[in-house]
């Protein structure tokens, strides 16, 4: 489940396996970029800005190139050696294959595939809100965003990019239940918005540099979450059973008792 972390991530290895070497092949499977050939460019630096990943190419002579795609819920980036087995995913979800001599480059089940110049990524991405890893992170502003919608649920506020850009679903769910916040309280009603947000920021932060994402602390498996991917189990503070519910087109997980609905 790519949240920011695992997508900063995603782009810190390619950018150890590619970064200054020269481009061999490309293979696009998707039909707006087929008859695309990038052999000849060099690939600059690998970069994440919220769930966007941002591959930069530059060519003696051209202006830069940003090969940029969107990880969503079941994207990924693989990186193998020349001759290596790809064991990411089944090969019909391949959609681009990137080679240079040390390294392939599988891109699984990418979304919003696009090659477009380097100085127009701001138009494409200019509209997320401050990013959690970046090294420009504002909290400031994105309270400042996320307070400008008083009447959205406060889950609805820490998923939307354009407040804040790499929270997903996990963290959501586990921010709130660590701030004792119903997940369907307005933003109006949420008491310290700067504290939540920083929660949401360090829990990202802390998970970066590894797969395995953990909120509790913990690595051992069933036990990296409070209370995502625990429905009905007991809450490991107070032992009610955990509540899933639909919310906004995704799920949410609360404690009923550890997270009230106020009032
Ligand atoms: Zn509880």
């Amino acid at each position: 489940m790519p949240e920011g972390d695992t997508v900063w991530l995603a782009a810190k290895r390619l950018h150890d396996a590619f970064a200054g070497d020269v481009l061999t092949r490309s293979d696009f499977r998707v039909p707006q970029l087929a008859t695309t050939d990038l052999s000849g460019w060099t690939v600059a630096e690998s970069a994440s800005r919220g769930k966007h990943l941002l591959l930069r190419l530059t060519r003696d002579g051209d202006d830069g190139l940003t090969l940029h795609s969107h990880l969503r819920m079941d994207g990924a980036w693989r990186a193998y050696a020349p001759g290596e087995r790809w064991t990411g995913r089944p090969a019909h979800l391949i959609r681009v294959v990137l080679r240079t001599k040390r390294s392939v480059a599988v891109g699984y089940h990418l979304h919003e595939v696009s090659l477009i110049p380097t100085a127009d990524e701001e138009t494409l991405l200019g509209y997320l809100g401050p990013d959690l890893l970046g090294a420009d992170w504002d909290a400031d502003e994105a309270v400042r965003r996320i307070a400008a919608q008083p009447a959205a649920s406060i889950a609805e506020a820490l998923l939307d990019q354009r407040n804040l850009a790499g929270v997903g679903n996990l963290y959501k769910a586990e921010t709130l239940f660590l701030r004792g916040l119903w997940p369907w309280t307005p933003v109006a009603d949420v008491a310290d918005l700067a504290g939540t947000v920083k929660l949401a920021q360090k829990l990202v932060a802390s998970n970066r540099g590894r797969w395995t994402q953990t909120t509790t602390g913990s690595l051992r498996r069933g036990e990296t979450s409070y209370v995502y991917g625990r429905r009905a189990q007991p809450c490991r503070r107070c032992g009610t059973a955990i509540a899933k519910a639909d919310q906004d087109e995704r799920v949410t997980y609360w404690c009923p008792r550890c997270q009230p609905k106020p009032g």
